[in-house]
């Protein structure tokens, strides 16, 4: 059963701390997450897929007390997209502070990955992190990532499988908890489209930003196939150095997706030693 208690959940209005609440009534959630079957159970009348809706690509209409819901999602996404959708709309029905009646997420809403400066981006942020926490819940993520002694996106792949969620997604959520010191890079022939996302402990400043080129010797900038071996270049080529220390070198590695998409994770290997000593 999928059921929930939803007036146990009511009065939380942290996305974390609502899916901790969801996983200590579900302990045995299975894996990959069957949201779709979750939402179901839980007062979501109907899921419907939509086509030609250019303006949103997920919506949820609902009453003023939420006793029920309906989710519309475009069916043109991939699988794996419809579903962290599906789960963002059902953040926006959970979280007692999200009043509308009517929520029409665009794709900029759903790739809302930081607070925002309007209260409206907020509740787009929080959805979001919903759905991460939703869908990559922490615990899972990180017992199926297992022990590593480093990064790669060899293992961004393996979970993104394990979970059925996009690479990027499941990228985005492996840079908060894989523990290590990496950026990832998203571009499209060459041109970065997304703000670059970096784990807690990646202090540095990336001296490319959005639609920038990637630099010309990088593996960003070339066509590849799959999954691209580690690269090493100067870090100056991707960092910022104005009065900033930077290292000298930087690890590299591209995944490339299809029509010229391509994740590149950015590593600063740990050598062991302070440089300053
Ligand atoms: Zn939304």
């Amino acid at each position: 059963m999928l059921t929930l208690d939803r007036v146990e959940l009511a009065d939380i209005h942290n996305p974390e701390a609502l899916v901790r609440a969801i996983y200590a009534q579900k302990p045995d959630m299975p894996i990959p997450i069957p949201i779709e079957k979750i939402v179901l159970a839980n007062d979501i009348k109907k899921v419907e897929r939509l086509g030609d809706a250019p303006e949103f690509v997920g919506m949820l209409v609902t009453d003023e007390t939420k006793s029920y819901g309906q989710i519309w999602v475009g069916r043109d996404m991939r699988p794996t997209r419809q579903r962290f959708t599906i789960a963002h709309e059902f953040g926006h029905f959970l979280l007692p502070h999200h009043k509308q009646m009517n929520y029409q997420c665009s794709s900029k809403d759903i790739n809302q990955g930081e607070k925002g400066g309007t209260p409206e981006a907020e509740r787009e942020w929080e959805a979001n992190r919903f759905a991460a926490e939703l869908m990559l819940p922490k615990p899972q993520f990180v017992k199926r990532l297992g022990k590593v002694a480093a990064p790669c996106l060899s293992h961004v792949q393996r979970l993104s499988t394990t979970f059925d969620m996009s690479v990027e997604a499941t990228a985005r959520r492996y840079l908060d908890l894989a523990g290590f010191p990496c950026c990832m890079v998203f571009s499209k022939d060459g041109i970065v489209t997304k703000h670059p996302a970096k784990s807690p402990d990646f202090t540095h400043w990336l001296c490319v930003s959005l639609n920038q080129k990637v630099p010309t010797i990088s593996t960003a900038a070339i066509q590849g196939d799959g999954l691209d071996d580690f690269n090493e270049i100067a870090a100056d080529e991707w960092l910022a150095t104005d009065n900033r220390h930077v290292p000298d070198r930087i690890q590299e590695q591209t995944l490339y997706q299809e029509d010229g998409y391509a994740i590149t994770m950015l590593w600063i290997e740990d050598t062991g030693f302070d440089e300053d000593e």
